[in-house]
């Protein structure tokens, strides 16, 4: 089974991604270049990624006191990664992108994502070159962005230490200016770092020659006491290895559009558009000089996720002084004190990214259990007589219940894929949208980020676990793959905001916004789509109850609010995040519906119209229960005493 068909139809047949073309940013682009860039995706994936998925869990990443070793597959599936230009896919041609949509680079990823989820870490490494090509000076993004978007570097986000996690404003590392003339560097105003970040994915490897770490740090004051808060954090590159470099090329790096017609040139005889890591723009010759002060304290063991090294790296603790002293050399980024403004960059993004991977886990658990239910034999069909012992035994996918696990998997993952490339969309309607709808994607993506992060992390672990009931015992080994998919999946729920703090994010912050505006603009999207159902009477009833969930969407944030008091809101806030995720998938399912509809593809027009239909009967009328108690802001949990526990 492939996964192709389903891409196709959402882009093309739901989202038309082709009308993109039209804007000049995209122009060169068509049907044929966006295949071409799947195609170019999926292969690789299939070649490099899915045959090493098993091995990466079962060698996890080994420190041999200098060096983590990892196994020659994570090598392999790196370099084709990043040979076939994806790490900068979306960037300007003159600097070696291929100005792609957002929306084709998420649908693109999401064939790695699902062979291999823990293969590459290219999501933090664009990521990271991203942020800096947001906020860092000309010569950050010269000698550290684009050395990350040709994949000779590679990038990490370092924001967690071992008292703050969820806590960010606990954030103890510290950062003092380097010495007289600090600010001078060209690189940037020059810090030493001294403090320890726990859990940094890709923290340390040799798959690439220099790692570049983007460390939340607070500068003391003039008393050397660290301002409390977010508001004292800022955001420094802190280089594995340290650098010199020359700049052949003074002055801001291209901007969009240019640089286009050499790249035409150099390309026209490949059409189209070739994925192929093609001249690596404008970038600073770049030489490594001396280790810095940044050590590996230990690798974490993990339950999935394995082919992904996660480490606790020590920052400035003397192990590779710098210059006879201890101390990580670390180059702000941006203003001081604006740190996790900056952050918040890459850190939606990766929201974003983490949804995908969620979704695409739990879409290799779905093909993997259709695959297995189609093929095993197990007990008879009831007839109204019993059961007839003496008939062959049917296919486990004849039994309802199968059916109904199946079926449950499509809708979650499925739903969750159109989610994410819708929001993929509504990037590039910020990017390249007129003035209004540039701002309201913007909006929009406020409130449904959190969706985006959450939903996918939760149903398609779920689909996960269903994937391994269907395998029955055999799901429960691991002669299956299911159950590393359910482990790889289980990390989607804790890491770039647990569920907890999406909840409250969402509740608490994103809904209230702006005098609640993006919740309106939400709302008239759900709105405009219910409209268009309500008059083809297959989905007119699935239409009203998308009507009457909304209401009640309305009806209990209200509710919440209703004594302003956050400790009364906020307490259910994950249970209205599951609800406004089950709303917002059903309006995706509905909408997708409509296209399906006038499909020509047949059995996977019906398979669409029943997933469809599925999460209307079996997942939307349970948003009821959890409605209930934010609208009473129920206080069961909350007030229970701790020794009552
Ligand atoms: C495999 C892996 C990879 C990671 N990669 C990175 C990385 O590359 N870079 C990085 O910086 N970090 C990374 N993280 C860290 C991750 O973001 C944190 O684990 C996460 O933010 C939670 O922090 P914590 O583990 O300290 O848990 P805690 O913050 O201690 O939370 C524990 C529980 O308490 C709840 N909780 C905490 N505070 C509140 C509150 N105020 N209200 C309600 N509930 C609350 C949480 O929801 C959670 O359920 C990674 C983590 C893992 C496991």
């Amino acid at each position: 089974m492939s996964l192709r068909p389903t891409i196709d139809f959402l882009l093309h047949d739901w989202l038309g991604a082709e009308s993109l073309n039209q804007r000049e940013r995209f122009a060169d682009h068509s049907r044929e270049t966006f295949d071409a860039v799947l195609d170019t995706c999926e292969r690789i994936a299939r070649e490099k990624y899915a045959p090493f998925n098993r091995l990466v869990d079962t060698q996890e990443p080994q420190f041999d006191g200098e060096r983590v070793i990892l196994p020659q597959a994570t090598h392999d599936a790196q370099k084709a990664y990043a040979e076939s230009g994806m790490l900068s896919a979306a960037q300007d041609y003159g600097i070696g992108g291929m100005q792609l949509p957002y929306t084709v680079e998420a649908a693109a990823n999401a064939f790695f994502a699902m062979a291999s989820v823990s293969i590459g870490s290219g999501m933090l490494t664009t990521g990271n070159a991203n942020l800096l090509m947001k906020h860092g000076s000309e010569a950050q993004q010269r000698v550290f962005a684009l050395n990350e978007f040709s994949g000779r570097f590679s990038g990490t986000m370092c924001l967690s230490e071992p008292q703050a996690g969820s806590s960010l404003s606990d954030v103890a590392t510290r950062a003092v200016p380097d010495g007289e003339g600090f600010e001078l560097d060209p690189l940037g105003p020059r810090y030493r770092l001294k403090g320890n970040k726990m859990w940094i994915s890709a923290g340390e490897h040799e798959l690439t020659e220099n790692i570049i770490h983007l460390v939340l740090a607070k500068i003391p004051d003039a008393e050397g006491k660290l301002v409390p808060g977010v508001k004292g954090i800022s955001l420094f590159i802190v280089p594995k290895w340290l650098v010199e470099f020359d700049n052949p090329h003074p002055g801001p790096l291209p901007q969009a559009g240019e640089g286009a017609k050499t790249r035409h040139s150099e390309t026209d005889a490949l059409p189209p558009l070739p994925l192929a890591g093609a001249g690596w723009g404008e970038g600073a010759r770049v030489r490594l000089t001396e280790r810095n002060d940044v050590a590996l304290a230990g690798l974490n063991h993990k339950c999935g996720w394995r082919g992904t090294t996660n480490t606790l790296l020590n920052f400035g603790e003397g192990k590779y002084p710098v210059k006879g002293e201890a101390g990580a050399v670390g180059y702000l980024v941006g203003q001081p004190g604006r740190g996790l403004q900056c952050m918040f960059h890459m850190m939606n993004e990766a929201r974003i990214g983490v949804g995908m991977a969620a979704t695409m886990l739990g879409m290799a658990g779905y093909h993997a259990s259709l695959d297995y239910a189609k093929n095993r034999p197990q007990g008879r069909p009831i007839a109204a007589g019993g059961k007839d012992a003496a008939a062959p035994q049917v296919r486990i996918i004849e039994h309802a219940d199968v059916k109904r696990m199946l079926l449950a998997q499509k809708s979650y993952c499925e739903g969750a894929l159109a989610l994410e490339l819708y929001c993929a969309r509504l990037v590039d309607e910020q990017h390249t949208g007129d003035t209004q709808a540039a701002d309201d994607a913007r909006l929009l993506l406020e409130v449904l980020t959190p969706i985006a992060k959450s939903w996918p992390s939760e149903w398609c672990l779920e689909a996960n676990s269903l994937a391994i009931q269907v395998h029955g015992g055999y799901g429960y080994t691991r002669d299956f793959p299911v159950e590393q998919y359910w482990r790889d999946n289980r990390l989607n729920m804790i890491h770039e905001g647990t569920h907890g703090i999406q909840g409250m994010d969402l509740l608490g912050r994103k809904v209230l916004m702006e005098n609640g505006k993006g919740l309106q603009l939400l709302a008239g999207r759900i709105n405009a789509t219910i409209q268009r159902a309500i008059h083809t009477p297959e989905l007119a009833t699935h239409a009203n109850a998308l009507g009457q969930a909304l209401a009640q969407v309305g009806a209990a944030t209200k509710a919440a609010w209703a004594t302003g008091e956050p400790g009364d809101a906020l307490a259910n806030a994950v249970p209205y995040l599951q609800a406004f995720g089950h709303t917002v998938l059903a309006w995706i399912w509905l909408d997708v519906a409509l296209a399906a509809q006038v499909s020509a593809d047949a059995p996977a027009r019906t398979g669409r119209l029943g997933a469809m239909r599925y999460f209307f009967h079996y997942e939307l009328p349970k948003i009821g229960a959890w409605l209930q108690v934010v609208s009473a802001r129920d206080q069961t949990c909350a007030s229970l005493p701790e020794a009552a526990f």
